[in-house]
């Protein structure tokens, strides 16, 4: 292919990749008076906004807001008029909040802002240098910000009878009257109580030993119950080995060691793996690309005049997170370094009930070799510290300190309010708040702040204050 030579061709810096991590990063350059390049090959905004939290959000919420209302004594309505009645037959579901896929507005504010956004295929041939169409683009500051894409386990019969992976699912313009969801974490937690939500007999599959399983294993316990309760059959420690279907569509799902599942939609939510395609010899070479992504250090720096942000660094993938990263990174461009501090970087699933946890697992604990006091509060409705009487409530918070410091290093919460629950812990555990302040903290009532003083005066005792 022909090189364009153009002057206009240099930038200040040059971001690959519009998701919430590239635009972040793009955004704080340009109004700090850089000349910015955004290149992006699909949508501004990225998995996020198209195809991930958003669009998940927006369909599961409501949804199951309604569940919810339902679990009130005395009140049987309102129902979920399933999308056949609300929408007419040639829009899905996504059709509601995502008319045609457009992002020109979002092109449009950042052109606004004098950011160059050019569509395409980008690929780095060096550290300095970027081709996209017929372009070269040079730059002495290159962020990689290219995200994930789905990794699904390679299984006799998948790829011929192909699947849905998340942006499928969330498109989808019926309800399949049962759908199989294969995956562990709370991506495919949350595809499963969606679909099930509208009325499909769903099964959840996971060849893990427990959902969720880089939390403590209370968080899978906790999740395999609520979703049994809402009515998903769960299948743990259990491995695809074969997938067909028939001429009508309907797929036949081979399990480990014999069993066979029938289902009309299969939806792969599994792993995914970093989009390092975008890297050519000899870019690749110079940094440090393993199955889980680019690797940075605490600048977010992979080599020199490179930074990587967001999922593809492979570290925590939630977009508060990318969005962090991507702040770190061009502050360390503008000259204003300073290291990320990720010791209570909040891990939040929109699970029904959400899950949150921040600071240390416990298995973390364990390699640190830190004697920790851990406690446990279990609440459920009817208690005045639950926000509501909601027959089927429910809320665990764990707490678990440092006994020789005196203050907390780590907390999960599995609770409708979850991700509020977590923030108190995160502020205490990155400002190193004594345990012993907290206790002594007065809080509103009633609010979320009502599980910590039953979890604080079962552990002010048990650590050094
Ligand atoms: C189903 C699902 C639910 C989720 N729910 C939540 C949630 O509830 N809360 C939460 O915090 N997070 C959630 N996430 C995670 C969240 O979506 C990601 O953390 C976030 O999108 C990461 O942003 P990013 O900018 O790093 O990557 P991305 O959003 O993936 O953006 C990367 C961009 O790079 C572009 N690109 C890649 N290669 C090239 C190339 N060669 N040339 C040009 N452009 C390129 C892509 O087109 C893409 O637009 C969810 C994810 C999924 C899949």
């Amino acid at each position: 292919m022909s090189e364009r030579v153009d002057t206009n061709d240099s930038y200040d810096a040059i971001v690959i990749g519009a998701g919430i991590a590239g635009e972040t990063c793009a955004r704080r350059l340009s109004v700090a008076g850089m000349r910015v390049a955004l290149l992006e090959r699909d949508m501004v905004g990225g998995e996020c906004a198209f195809w991930a939290r958003i669009p998940s959000q927006t369909l599961f919420g409501p949804a199951n807001e309604v569940w919810r209302a339902q679990q009130i004594a005395g009140i049987h309505s309102p129902t979920l008029a399933g999308p056949g009645e609300y929408l007419s037959e040639q829009e899905g579901v996504g059709h509601v909040h995502l008319p045609d896929r457009n992002d020109s507005l979002e092109a449009e504010t950042l052109q606004k802002i004098g950011i160059d956004l050019i569509r395409g295929d980008a690929r780095v041939l060096n550290p300095g240098r970027v081709r996209i169409g017929e372009r070269v683009l040079n730059t002495s500051r290159l962020v990689l910000a290219t995200g994930t894409q789905p990794h699904p386990p390679k299984v006799s019969g998948l790829a011929d009878a192909g699947y849905w992976t998340n942006r499928e699912a969330l498109g989808y313009k019926a309800i399949p009257e049962h759908v199989l969801v294969v995956g562990g974490e709370a991506q495919a937690i949350e595809l499963a109580q969606m679909f099930r939500l509208y009325g499909s007999e769903v099964t959840l599959v996971t060849h893990a030993s427990r959902f969720i399983a880089h939390e403590d294993p209370g968080v899978g316990d906790l999740m395999k119950e609520h979703l049994r309760r809402r009515g998903i059959r769960v299948l743990v420690g259990r491995a695809l080995c074969q997938v067909s279907r028939d001429p009508d569509g309907n797929y036949a799902v081979t399990l480990a060691p014999d069993a066979t599942l029938h289902a009309q939609a299969l939806i792969m939510a599994g792993s995914r793996k970093a989009r390092t395609d975008v890297l050519a010899e000899p870019a690749r070479s110079s940094l440090q690309v393993t199955d889980q992504g680019i690797q940075v250090d605490q600048f977010c720096r992979a080599a020199q005049g490179i930074w990587a942000v967001g999922d593809v660094t492979g570290m925590v993938p939630l977009s508060h997170f990318a969005r962090y990263q991507a702040e770190v990174a061009a502050d360390d461009m503008l000259g204003q370094s300073h290291p990320a501090r990720y010791m209570s970087v909040p891990r939040l699933y929109f699970t029904a009930p959400p899950i949150a946890a921040t600071g240390l697992t416990l298995e973390e604990i364990m390699k640190k070799s830190l004697a920790v006091s851990s406690v446990t509060v279990e609440l459920s409705a009817p208690h005045p510290h639950l926000s509501t009487n909601q027959r089927e409530e429910h809320g665990h918070l764990v707490l678990h300190a440092d006994r020789r410091r005196g203050v907390l290093v780590g907390a999960w919460a599995v609770a409708p309010n979850a991700g509020e629950w977590i923030q108190l812990a995160g502020l205490a555990i990155s400002a190193g708040i004594p345990v012993a302040v907290l206790h002594d903290t007065v809080e509103q009532y009633p609010g979320f702040t009502e599980p910590y003083r039953l979890a604080l005066a079962q552990l002010i005792s048990q650590v050094d204050a």
